[in-house]
């Protein structure tokens, strides 16, 4: 089921900001390479990948394959062996580095907020390099919280320390977003937050991307975040090599080597059930008797199947929006879904459910 996923389509969306101006555009890797000085091995032998515009690529692998040195390839902070890099079909190569890193917005977890910048200060750093106005910076600074849900009375003056983890990392990416720029790089943003704010930064980003339709290139080495921000994954092993480019649910099914099956985990068909929703699944026909326990039609199948467990294998009543009863979900139904053992027959959830909604 190519392309399930791939719902966003290459366009960059315009007025995502409610000012008119967000731009996106696509970034080519063709046959990049990347030697350091005094090591034997490349740490990127030969990559080459397309993100389309507005599309979100997450870079997933082991420690050392590479992914740090793609991103700082990407924006210049260091040169390639070989090979070109196309953003927007133009080469970085031939770019100020100065100029380019304006176009690029760049989040890691380790180089935080300027500390002795205010909030405000901090998100309005590009826009003030770029020569904009007083007026425009503080309307964007206003806009860029808002885009984030944070409160700018609350939260513009005041210091990075003053703040949560989970609140910095959001206004990184602010910062990175305030010039509109048409890629955003984020090398494990969410690397050092808790798990509980770590669910709710990811949920916040797949918001915000919604609005926004940046391309971006988004590290991690977590393969349950690649699978749930990415319209894309490269999954990358050492020496930079590209072992398979897909959808999730591209990759889940049809796993393209032994390394990309283990590297998703034994538990892909689990995995791959939270990509789809119930509404997938062929409900059984409501007899009469309605069970006590209901479930609503959007909720993934996973999520469906745990539910559907937790209540000792019971079916579950299925309900739609208005609470309107739609069928029974039961566990035949939902092994349905695996015909002939070959998750490839699984549809995956279209726009009106998927990450970005
Ligand atoms: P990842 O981000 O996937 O963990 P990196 O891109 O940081 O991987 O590193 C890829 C490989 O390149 C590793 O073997 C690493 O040791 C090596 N490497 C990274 N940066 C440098 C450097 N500045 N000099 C020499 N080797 C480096
Ligand atoms: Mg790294």
């Amino acid at each position: 089921m190519p392309g399930a996923r791939d719902n966003h389509g290459g366009q960059a969306k315009g007025n995502a900001t409610g000012t008119g101006e967000s731009r996106a555009l696509e970034l080519e890797l063709r046959d990049v390479q990347k030697r350091y000085a005094g090591r034997r091995e490349a740490a990127i032998s030969d990559l080459s990948l397309t993100v389309p515009a507005g599309e979100v690529c997450v870079l997933v692998g082991p420690s050392g394959s590479g992914k740090t040195t793609a991103m700082r390839l990407i924006n210049r902070m260091i040169q390639p062996s070989g090979g070109d890099i196309l953003l927007g079909g133009r080469s970085v190569l031939e770019r100020d580095t100065t100029e380019l890193r304006r176009e690029i917005g760049y989040v890691i977890q380790q180089i935080g907020l300027f500390p002795h910048k205010s909030v405000r200060d901090n998100i309005a750093t590009v826009p003030k390099l770029l020569g904009w106005s007083k007026e425009r910076i503080e309307a964007r600074v206003e806009e860029m919280l808002k885009l984030i849900s944070l409160d700018a009375e609350d939260v513009a003056d005041r210091y990075p320390n003053q703040l949560s983890g989970g609140q910095r990392q959001r206004i990184g990416v602010a910062r990175a977003l305030a010039a509109d720029p048409p890629l955003l790089l984020m090398d494990e943003p969410f690397g050092a937050i808790d798990p509980i704010n770590r669910t709710y930064l990811q949920d916040a980003f797949l918001t915000l991307q919604a609005k926004v339709r940046k391309t971006v290139v988004f590290v991690t080495h977590d393969i349950d975040e690649a699978i749930k921000l990415g319209d894309r994954i490269a999954i990358l092993r050492e020496g930079g090599v590209l072992a398979q480019y897909a959808t999730p649910a591209e990759l889940l099914d049809h796993p393209a080597d032994q390394f990309v099956a283990e590297f998703v985990g034994a538990d892909r068909a689990l995995k791959r059930l939270g990509l789809t929703t119930l509404a997938e699944v062929e409900l059984v026909k409501m007899n009469g008797h309605r069970p006590a326990g209901q479930i609503a039609v959007t909720t993934n199948v996973r999520d469906a199947l745990s539910a559907v467990l937790a209540g000792g294998g019971e079916p579950l009543t299925v309900v739609d929006g208005d609470g309107e009863v739609l069928g029974l979900a039961t566990l035949e139904a939902i092994g349905h879904l695996f015909k002939n053992g070959d998750p490839s027959s699984m549809p995956a959830s279209g726009p009106a459910s998927g990450k970005h909604a």
